[in-house]
């Protein structure tokens, strides 16, 4: 890891469905800790593990984001590219997490209306903000802001460092233009059936956030050091995390499953 480079990560538990209900054992949590304990009541050896952060079944969405997401996002603000992402097998409460609902809304959600609301107030730079949104489904990208753009292709050179060629890329002005994004690119998103979930999300998206600010003191002198600032924040929403062997799947949906592993090297690329 980079000098700099900060990893913080966070478990959170949903309320439990039925099936889960009736098993013996159960994880017990502390202020940061996870423990599996038996049906006895006894903790299972091996079983516990640390956190930065551990959220309870009471945790809204709005409390998830202010303990653990809003510090990244407006360090994005700052120069500092972040990225935020679930990661859980399916049904476990990644989309509640990330995109949540109107009553509650998501991560995601939290973060535009955040990075608006506070360059509104940070009157000496100016910002430029450009979106992105995509997917990646059985290793390939595709650009949900442009459906005819498919299988792209990562790249990387000196002045753009890695970048996914021929993404399209729109400038915002406010978090509902946004919305308005994020809405037409659900529209194109893959949905399956899998044995564990009557619906679960086959793909993963990533949605990008370019945030680009110029110090406005500084007319055009653009050699001053921190006079321009570029930085993206990634938000992700994983695609099921579970074994092909525990899903029962077959055809298709089993291919799915190995390509949504691979791409998991995509995405980490
Ligand atoms: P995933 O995206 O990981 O497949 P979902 O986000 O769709 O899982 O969650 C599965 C189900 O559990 C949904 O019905 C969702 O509303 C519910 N759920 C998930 N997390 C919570 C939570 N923290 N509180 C209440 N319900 C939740």
């Amino acid at each position: 890891m980079q000098q700099g480079e900060k990893i913080s990560v966070a478990i959170r538990v949903r309320p439990p469905i039925r099936q889960e209900l009736v098993r013996g054992s159960q994880w017990k949590l502390g202020a940061r800790t996870i423990a599996l304990y038996n049906a006895l009541g006894a903790p299972v050896l091996g079983q516990s593990y640390m956190f930065d952060q551990i959220f309870t079944k009471d945790a809204t969405n709005a409390s998830v984001y202010e303990i653990h997401a809003k510090d990244l996002v407006l360090s994005g603000l700052q120069g500092f590219n972040g990225t935020i992402f679930a990661y859980g097998q399916t049904s476990s409460g990644k989309t509640y997490t990330m995109r949540g609902s109107e009553r509650d809304p998501g991560l995601i959600h939290r973060a535009i209306c955040d990075v608006f609301s506070t360059i509104q107030s940070i009157l000496d730079r100016e910002f430029l903000i450009r979106v992105s949104y995509m997917e990646i489904y059985k290793e390939e990208i595709n650009d949900l802001l442009a459906p005819e753009n498919r299988k792209l292709r990562i790249h990387e050179n000196s002045v753009r460092g890695i970048f996914v060629a021929g993404l399209r890329e729109e400038i915002v002005s406010s978090p509902d233009q946004v919305f308005e994004f994020l809405k037409f690119g659900e529209a194109y998103r893959h949905f399956g059936k899998t044995n564990m979930n009557v619906y679960s999300s086959r793909s993963h998206t990533i949605f990008r956030m370019v945030i680009e600010s110029r110090d406005k003191k500084n007319d055009g002198q653009d050699d001053a050091l921190d006079a321009v600032r570029v930085s993206t924040l990634n938000m992700v929403d994983l695609a099921g995390s579970e074994r092909i062997a525990k899903t029962g799947a077959g055809g298709v949906r089993l291919k799915e499953g190995t390509h949504i592993n691979k791409s998991l090297m995509t995405l980490g690329t």
